[in-house]
């Protein structure tokens, strides 16, 4: 067989065990992953709503600065109607009471408003800071879990990219190139065998000079339809 399709052989079979590894890796950090994101997710809304509280502080002092101003204002107003002395005077000062009263009014109900907006969401935050603190014992247990198995993993995946990376030294970049993209494309089967006239990554029928040339093995071929390479096997009975 064609040196270059040997190696490239070993090559997918380290790829194919790397891509298991991963799949393996990924779904034991599952847990820890989706708990660290939770977790994420709570102190960003958490710090939101901290923030919104202090600013939410700085505009209820106004608004209580507010009202005891007009409070007082009310009380001069009244001082100064019990000074007037025509009906004329009299009914000026009604009328800024009665305007002061209704500016009264509605700083009273905005800040009864925020009192409540304040409330919800100081509930929101203490609820927040538990969930929080939760996931984050979650997170400790489920690492704990899995650790010794995340680091297996690891191990073993450090130690196929180094096999890997000593392969493709040997490999031609383009067709490596290739070999790469054919690898992601076609569910990590790149080289495949040529049997009986036909590809057996996607079961079409070779032309058959072309399942002459692959058997010569005198260079590289690929399949004219799913593009994985084809290698022939000598030993195997035709
Ligand atoms: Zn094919």
């Amino acid at each position: 067989m064609l040196e270059e399709i040997t190696r490239l052989m070993s090559l997918q079979a380290i790829d194919r065990e790397l891509r298991e590894l991963e799949e393996a890796l990924a779904s034991v950090s599952g847990r820890s992953v989706q708990l660290r994101q939770e977790a994420l997710d709570y102190a960003a809304e958490l710090e939101g709503l901290q923030l919104e509280d202090q600013q939410s502080a700085v505009t209820r002092r106004n608004l209580e600065k507010e009202l005891a101003e007009n409070e007082a204002r009310q009380r001069n107003k009244r001082m100064r109607g019990n000074q007037v002395r025509n009906d004329r005077e009299s009914l000026a000062v009604d009328h800024e009471i009665d305007s002061l009263k209704e500016t009264k009014q509605r700083l009273e109900s905005e800040l009864l408003a925020m009192m409540e907006t304040a409330e919800q969401r100081t509930a929101r935050i203490k609820e927040l800071r538990e969930l929080s603190e939760q996931r984050h014992t979650e997170l400790i247990e489920a690492e704990k879990e899995t650790a010794a198995q995340v680091e297996d993993l690891k191990i073993s995946i450090s130690k196929q990219h180094v096999d890997r990376d000593l392969m493709k030294k040997n490999i031609d970049a383009a067709l490596l190139q290739r070999y790469e993209i054919i690898f992601s494309r076609r569910a990590g089967v790149a080289v495949t065998e040529a049997k009986g006239g036909t590809c057996q990554g996607c079961r079409m029928r070779l032309p058959p000079q072309l399942y002459n040339e692959i058997q010569k093995h005198l260079q590289v071929h690929f399949c004219p339809n799913c593009q994985r390479i084809l290698y022939f096997e000598t030993t195997a009975k035709e």
